[in-house]
């Protein structure tokens, strides 16, 4: 969220409403979630919506940019392959013409240019970079045991089912399993879980820390075991053309997605018009949004909220106390993201070629990706590199302190000394570094945050006029999760009933 924007919101100050526009639906947000309840409204034939986002462009955490070279993301940068449950998943892959033949297909073939290119990951260890992400250089007998135990373990629990039938890490998390046994792994850390059943290595806590910082933006000692395990044993999806665990990408990363879905609602999508105040009535319910400098009263028999769930309270006076308690109950995970952009792919040295992700073993940030490599057939003059850091190291309201008051210069000349270790020649071939700092980027899964019964308050609220949508329903941020809860909001307010 643009925090100069944010900061207006929470001090309140608009001007009061000059015209009312009336619409049946309002969706609020026009991230991943409220472009998929538009997508699902559209195609069940109901065209009276309009999606309200505060930003110049839709997509939010699915955003991306373009250089006169390439494409390149600002957030979402993968989808693994869909799992069997992620229907909504593989009906809009099928869609985009991106899965071909049957979506329902155990093994369906995908569009090559949208499969990772090889070499998919790397990981740079103790000065040098070795392939895939699980270190396996000067490591012993011992810790590859562990290795090989971690990695049937997650495969077990990949097709493990709990007593009511269900698989234990569903995704979209709402279809996992809800026997108790396994639900209170919700209550330990991951961290904790690793060492109750015996896995002490240091490269198997390495890559369960680097899951967690990757995917929910903290730690493992942070993170609910549950959330943990989910990373690890929800995905498996398979294809019939690619190894099961090549991801699905594209040079902005997973912009292309928000892209197609706003362009199938089109000019329902307004951007730049921010969601100040909320009324719920006996008839309809009023959205008051400031656009063009002015503020625009939608009149709205329906409100599906798709933007995060801590802003509601903010800007819904009357929300029920319930309701407030469950929306500010959890915290979000701050990040900075940078976009080199290079004159030309920088020095390579010691071990394994160039790979997709590009990740640091033992450093502040996580890694890089390039947007050029899907297109390593085309000889291009440069590349953008996409680099990622969660500021996990400290709480969350400091970690926002620090993305805010460290000055532009002093966080790129941090990334550029980060990036020099591995690449010594970064600093002359980066042509321009642009950073985006996102104070409240994803909900924190903290142990007790996805079965404790707040997130579960989200998930299930639906008043006369007001449906919530977001992954924050989902207590953790993945396209499957937003998507999932875009899709259930439409339905649900159509009276429709996907569990
Ligand atoms: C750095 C980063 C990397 C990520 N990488 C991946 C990845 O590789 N794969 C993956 O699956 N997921 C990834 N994610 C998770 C990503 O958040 C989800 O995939 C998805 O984009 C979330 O969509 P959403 O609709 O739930 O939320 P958001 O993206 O938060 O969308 C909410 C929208 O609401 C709008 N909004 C907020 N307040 C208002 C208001 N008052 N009025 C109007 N509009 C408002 C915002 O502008 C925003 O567009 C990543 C996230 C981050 C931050």
């Amino acid at each position: 969220m643009d925090h100069a924007l944010g900061h207006r919101l929470r001090d309140g100050q608009f001007p009061a409403p000059s015209e009312t526009r009336h619409t049946g639906v309002l969706i609020v947000g026009g991230g991943i979630s409220g472009l998929s309840a538009a997508w699902r409204l559209a195609k069940a034939g109901v065209d009276d919506f309009l999606v309200l986002d505060m930003e110049s462009e839709a997509g939010g955490n699915s955003r991306g940019g373009q250089s006169p070279l390439v494409a390149y993301p600002w957030g979402a940068h993968y989808l693994p392959l869909p799992t069997r449950e992620a229907v909504h998943v593989r009906e809009l892959l099928a869609e985009l013409g991106v899965l071909q033949g049957d979506p329902a297909a155990a093994r369906p073939t995908y569009d090559e240019r949208y499969l990772c290119a090889t070499p998919q990951e790397r990981v740079y260890r103790h000065g040098l970079w070795e392939e895939g992400l699980l270190p396996q250089r000067g490591i012993d007998a011992g810790e590859r045991e562990q290795q090989q135990r971690f990695h049937e373990r997650m495969e077990a629990l990949k097709q493990a089912r709990g007593r009511d039938g269900r698989r234990l890490f569903a995704l979209p998390m709402a279809l996992s399993s809800r026997d108790p046994e396994w639900l209170a792994l919700d209550r330990i850390s991951f961290a904790q879980w690793l060492r109750d059943n015996g896995f002490t290595a240091p490269t198997l806590h390495w890559l369960a820390n680097y899951a967690c910082r990757d995917d929910y933006g903290m730690t493992h000692d942070q993170v609910s075991a549950w959330a943990g395990l989910h990373y690890f044993a929800c995905r498996n999806g398979e294809a019939a053309n690619a190894s099961p665990d090549t991801v699905i990408t594209a040079p902005d990363g997973n912009a292309w997605l928000a892209r197609a879905l706003a362009q199938k609602a089109g000019d329902r999508v307004l951007t730049g018009a921010t969601v100040w105040r909320i009324e719920e009535n006996k008839t309809n319910a009023t959205v008051d949004a400031f656009f063009q400098a002015k503020t625009i009263r939608f009149a709205a028999r329906q409100v599906i909220w798709a933007a995060p769930a801590f802003v509601l309270p903010r800007v819904w006076p009357g929300i029920p106390s319930e309701l407030k308690a469950a929306a500010l109950a959890g915290d979000y995970a701050p990040w900075l993201t940078a976009n080199l952009h290079l004159s030309d792919l920088p020095e390579e040295r010691y071990g394994a070629p160039a790979a997709w992700d590009n990740v640091f073993y033992d450093s502040p940030g996580l890694g890089y990706v390039t947007a050029t490599h899907q297109l390593i057939r085309r000889h291009l003059p440069g590349t953008v590199f996409t680099y990622y850091r969660a500021l996990h190291e400290l709480a969350p309201a400091e970690g926002r302190r620090l993305l805010l008051e460290t000055p532009r210069a002093a966080w790129a000349e941090g990334i550029l000394a980060e990036l020099e270790r591995v690449h010594p020649d970064i600093r002359r071939l980066t042509t321009r570094l642009d950073i985006f700092r996102n104070g409240h980027a994803m909900r924190r899964p903290v142990p007790g945050s996805l079965f404790g019964g707040q997130r579960e308050k989200l998930a299930n609220f639906r008043s006369r006029r007001i449906t919530l949508a977001h992954a924050d329903l989902s207590g953790f941020s993945l396209f499957e999760e937003a998507q999932y809860r875009g899709v259930v909001a439409a339905e649900r307010i159509r009276g429709g009933n996907i569990s």
